[in-house]
């Protein structure tokens, strides 16, 4: 990550810290380069990396409203989960241990499934 200093703006004790942070956009897979501006340590605007080969400047609207992951009222602050149709709120624990277990049983479903598909082929193979 790179960042410079853009200002120091106001008077006294009044005096505000400004900088630029050179970044990406992690709201999806395309990477847009980024400059956040940063106001004594809040990011208080987004921009398009107007030097960024891929986006040139140029952010969607997911990427325009970033900030509103950061600082929106109503963005999830606490993981949820699911139970009889209604949402209840769980700890961080709860929640990583239940998607580290289903994410370990998913990958061992795919495999046993893998496992059978491969079996099949060779058997064909050999017939
Ligand atoms: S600005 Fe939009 S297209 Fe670019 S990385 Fe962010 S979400 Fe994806």
């Amino acid at each position: 990550m790179l960042w410079r200093e853009k200002a120091e703006v106001g008077e006294g004790s009044m005096l505000k810290s400004v900088k630029e942070i050179f970044t990406d956009c992690t709201l999806c897979y395309h990477s847009c380069g980024t400059v956040v501006t940063v106001e004594d340590g809040k990011a208080i605007e987004v921009e398009g990396l107007k030097t960024h080969p891929l986006n040139q400047g140029m952010l969607c609207p997911k990427g325009r409203a970033a900030l509103e992951n950061v600082y929106d009222p109503h963005r999830l602050k606490y993981p949820l989960k699911k139970v009889n149709g209604n949402f209840e709120r769980i700890t961080w624990d709860q929640a990583l241990t239940e998607i580290a277990e289903k994410l370990f049983l998913s990958r061992h479903t795919v495999n046993t499934h893998r496992k059978r598909i491969y079996k099949k082929l060779r058997d064909l193979k050999s017939e």
